[in-house]
């Protein structure tokens, strides 16, 4: 039977605006990095993305590399686009990226004119779509100058494939001569998304926070459970299909007893606040409206339906904040 999606899907999520820029993203966004490649079943990933849907998830992120292996995260969302959110397009913000390695050989990595655009015709082939909402440099190239791989990214809006370009992981310095090249020829740069949680907060200390502010940029920030650690899963043990437990990105030895020490104290804020450590987590990364959208990965529905009720406790007082950063430490 064909599904449809909850009539009620714009009640509870909210969207905030992105920078200084037309479009709103949901304040939670979904990413595909993990449990959306082969390894893993096609009903569970299916799941996920319609139970996001249902509760007002309009974004949802992908890579080129995404996988295992790399591209089958695309062609799995693609297949979802396909039977279940068909009609639906126009609702949803889709992106992907570019910068990490795809394919063998000198054109299948980095910032260089000729990988970024033939891997974006690659992943609006594997998605099936004719554009992209977003389409993101992954990480700076050192060696590609900066105003090829920023020209790329001007090419790609111009020519249709994408609607805006945004930045992955760039640094302040490197964000600011990124967004000036953008500037100049014309296609301004939507949103950064680097990684930010309690467990690391590189960008307040770079300055990327404040540069993003200042550029009137908005921000998506990855991996802000800290890739499950801020949750309550690995208070004690680490649990069979976790993905420490699997040996994926999550090394274990991040597990350490000064680390699980902090979790355990930050998990006793999050009892006090009446949530769960996911959705403290969440609420924080969000905290005083300086962040777009938090990006999260789930393995399960129901990670997805826990982490949305963050929302329904968004405010923390100066005294939460205080005790919080004695434990969201690196
Ligand atoms: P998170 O920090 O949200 O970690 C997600 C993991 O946390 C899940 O897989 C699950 O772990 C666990 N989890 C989620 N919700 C709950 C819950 N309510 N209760 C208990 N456990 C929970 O984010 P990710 O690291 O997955 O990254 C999110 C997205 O960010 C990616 O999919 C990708 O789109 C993007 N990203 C971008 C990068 C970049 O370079 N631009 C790099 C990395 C990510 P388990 O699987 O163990 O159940």
């Amino acid at each position: 039977m064909k599904w449809t999606p909850s009539d009620n899907r714009y009640e509870q999520m909210v969207y905030n605006r992105c920078g200084k820029s037309g479009l709103k993203l949901p304040a939670l966004s979904l990413g595909l990095w993990h449990n959306f490649g082969e390894d893993a079943k096609h009903a569970n990933k299916r799941a996920i993305c319609r139970t996001a849907f249902d509760l007002g998830i309009t974004h949802f992120d992908l890579a080129n590399n995404y996988g295992p292996p790399p591209g089958s995260a695309e062609i799995a969302f693609g297949q979802i686009l396909k039977d279940d959110f068909a009609g639906y397009r126009d609702e949803l913000v889709i992106s992907t990226k570019a910068g990490y390695n795809m394919w063998p050989g000198p054109y299948g990595e980095w910032g260089s004119r000729k990988y970024l655009i033939s891997s974006c015709d690659q992943s609006l082939k594997r998605m099936g779509l004719d554009y992209v909402d977003i389409f993101y440099s992954h990480r700076f190239d050192p060696e590609t100058p900066l105003e090829e791989t920023m020209m790329a990214l001007d090419h790609i809006v111009r020519s249709g494939r994408a609607l805006y370009v945004g930045l992955s992981s760039y640094n302040s310095k490197r964000t600011r001569e990124a967004v000036s090249i953008l500037k100049e020829l014309g296609t301004p740069c939507l949103i950064h998304q680097p990684s930010y949680s309690m467990l690391n907060r590189w960008i307040e200390e770079d300055g990327l926070i404040d540069t993003l502010e200042d550029l009137n940029i908005g921000s998506i920030v990855f991996s802000p459970l800290a890739q499950g650690m801020l949750t309550d899963k690995y208070l004690n043990e680490i649990p069979e299909g976790s993905r420490a437990d699997q040996h994926k990105s999550l090394n274990p030895d991040f597990l350490n007893e000064k680390t699980r020490n902090n979790i355990r104290a930050l998990n006793e804020i999050a009892q006090g606040r009446g949530q769960t450590l996911a959705q403290m987590a969440i609420a924080w990364v969000l905290r005083g409206g300086r962040i777009t959208s938090a990006l999260i990965g789930a393995s399960r529905p129901e990670q997805v339906e826990d982490c949305v009720k963050a929302l329904t406790k968004p405010d923390f007082s100066e005294a939460e904040l205080a005790e919080i950063d004695k434990y969201a430490t690196d």
